[in-house]
């Protein structure tokens, strides 16, 4: 398929470069640039907009971010056999894409990021998909450095991402996206739009900051859905009795009898507050 932006077709580009997928890297290429764009499109107007991506690979999502005007890409790849491929989108792109080859996980992106607004848009690579919204979801200081969060999980993962109370996939994700985010599932993506297919359904899933999340401490909103969902079917009186047990539940008016799946972000945050 010719590609819009002028640039090559992604299939040749992997040729030339010899980018054979690597399972270790959670190498899952999209190559179909339609789809690039429709997830590109999920984060909204791109106008003037700074764009945060994590392990561009061949280039095919930041080929649609560019092609959908953003004013800048700032990419980190693990993968140094990537970045000649990166550097003719860049040529084509004058100024507007900067990749640093890198580990995500310990890129300070608070450090990186410019002054007006971020998007963060990426394709994560499994293995480490999941840690990485953890850490972007923990500052101290919020609303965060970020706008929007547009990422590409396992549906499984994404489906703990949205789960809210009463739902199988609520746990400890859910509750700290929920506390500190509006997150829905946009659409998903099915195995075998990527090269090389892998073996489950993919979602894409967006993420914005609520700008008043209920005050409360992270760490003990932690300590408290780690003990709860540790033991998730038990009552909270037992799960809960190493910080605190019945008394913390009757502190924070909560029913000792019940589970941690029946309990509300705002019940979880009056439980931390109580510790
Ligand atoms: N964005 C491309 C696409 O949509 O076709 C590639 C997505 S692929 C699922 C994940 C990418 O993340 C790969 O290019 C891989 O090399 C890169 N990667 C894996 N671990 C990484 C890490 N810790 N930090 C940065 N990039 C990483």
């Amino acid at each position: 398929m010719a590609a819009l932006d002028g640039l090559p077709p992604l299939r040749d580009v992997i040729q030339r470069h010899g980018l054979d997928a690597r399972k270790a890297l959670g190498q899952n290429f999209l190559l179909d640039l339609n789809l690039t764009q429709k997830v590109a499109r999920t984060a909204g107007s791109l106008e003037g907009v700074t764009v945060f991506e994590v392990g561009p690979g061949p280039g095919g999502l930041t080929r649609a971010i560019l092609a959908l005007g953003a004013a800048k890409v700032i990419a980190v790849e693990r993968d140094a056999r990537c970045l000649p491929a990166l550097a003719e989108i860049s040529d084509h792109y004058p100024g507007r894409l900067e990749v640093t080859e890198g580990d995500a996980l310990k890129t300070d992106f608070t450090a990186l990021a410019p002054e007006g607004p971020i998007k963060i848009i990426a394709n994560l690579p499994y293995n480490v998909g999941t840690q990485l919204l953890v850490n972007w979801l923990l500052p101290a200081q919020w609303p965060p450095f970020w706008q929007s969060l547009t990422l590409m999980f396992q549906k499984e993962v994404g489906q703990r991402i949205v789960a809210q109370e009463d739902d199988d996939h609520y746990g400890r994700l859910g509750v700290l996206c929920g506390w500190r985010t509006e997150a829905r599932m946009a659409f998903d993506v099915p195995p075998q739009a990527f090269t090389p297919p892998p073996k489950v359904t993919s979602t894409v899933v967006h993420l914005t900051p609520r700008e008043n999340p209920i005050p409360c401490d992270v760490g003990k909103l932690e300590k408290v859905t780690q003990a709860a969902f540790g033991q998730r079917r038990k009552m909270l009186r037992q799960s809960l009795k190493p910080i605190g047990g019945e008394a913390l539940l009757l502190k924070a008016e909560i029913d000792p009898q019940r589970r941690a799946e029946t309990l509300s972000v705002e019940e979880f945050c009056r439980l931390a507050n109580c510790l």
